[in-house]
């Protein structure tokens, strides 16, 4: 049996991952794992399986009848269940796991951040700093917004967002990566004069930072979930292969 690792996906670090040369080599099975949140997700290398697993005793029963060998988690810094799930399943069945967390973002001179917690803390701190609100933390969650009738919201999401969501919102689809230069037309345009954002991290949704500090426009930023107790991360692919030829994973181990 070829040695088979399962990455769990949907950032393009998973997507680089797997498309990398030093995993897509002969002898070595690799299967992507999507939520399925999405409806196109793109091109893939490897075997692709799409949907939950049924919490972490699904995923670790998956993990043993499909013969995984190490689990590599590089789904969203905000995707907390999933990666507690891979945390538990692979402790479960005594599989090496490693999670892909890119580096946070950091304020820089000149930036207006307001750090808080979680998705409904922002929507508490918004009130005072703006009325016209540029909301970038995905399509699901608006229902913290629901009840700010008094701001109007830009939803700017890659799938419809789904409501309850403010009585003021305008939805604008697209997916990143984005420049500089179209945020701030983008920021320009719709007289936005406050942020939400999570920490992602990441250059693909980047340059809105960037924009934000150039228009003088403060951004409420929510921090990170944490990772479970124990598990190892690294920061990039580079680290992920790194991981892997310490686990000697390579064909005919
Ligand atoms: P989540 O809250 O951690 O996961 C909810 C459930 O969705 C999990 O318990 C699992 O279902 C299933 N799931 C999540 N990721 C999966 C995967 N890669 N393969 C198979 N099942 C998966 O995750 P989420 O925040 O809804 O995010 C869903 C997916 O979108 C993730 O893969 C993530 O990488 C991607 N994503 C998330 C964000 C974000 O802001 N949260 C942003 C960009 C991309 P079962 O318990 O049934 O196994």
């Amino acid at each position: 049996m070829p040695p088979h690792l399962l990455i769990l996906g949907g950032t393009t670090e998973a997507r680089e991952l797997a498309a990398e040369p030093a995993v897509r080599r002969p002898g070595v099975r690799v299967t992507v794992s999507l939520a399925g949140r999405v409806s196109r997700p793109g091109e893939l290398a490897g075997e692709v399986r799409i949907g939950g697993f049924g919490g972490a005793e699904g995923l670790a029963e998956w993990l043993r009848e499909h013969r995984v060998d190490a689990v590599v988690d590089a789904t969203h810094p905000f995707a907390e269940s999933i990666t507690a799930n891979a945390a538990r399943a692979a402790a479960d069945t005594g599989l090496p796991v490693v999670v892909l967390r890119r580096p946070g973002w950091r304020p820089g001179p000149g930036d207006h951040w307001h750090l808080v917690d979680s998705v409904p803390e922002a929507a508490d701190a918004l009130p005072g700093l703006g009325h016209r609100v540029l909301l970038t933390t995905g399509r699901l969650g608006l229902a913290a917004f629901a009840h700010l009738s008094q701001l109007h919201f830009l939803v700017r999401s890659v799938e419809p967002p789904e409501p309850p969501m403010p009585p003021d919102t305008e939805v604008l689809l697209a997916r990143g990566p984005f420049t500089v230069a179209d945020e701030a037309a983008l920021l320009r345009e719709h007289r936005i004069d406050v942020l939400v954002t999570k920490d992602s991290g990441g250059a693909a949704t980047a340059a809105k930072l960037t924009a934000a500090r150039e228009a003088g426009v403060p951004v409420v930023v929510v921090r990170r979930p944490p990772l479970p107790s124990g598990v190892s991360a690294v920061p990039d692919v580079a680290g992920v292969l790194e991981w892997l030829g310490r686990l000697e994973f390579s064909p005919g181990r």
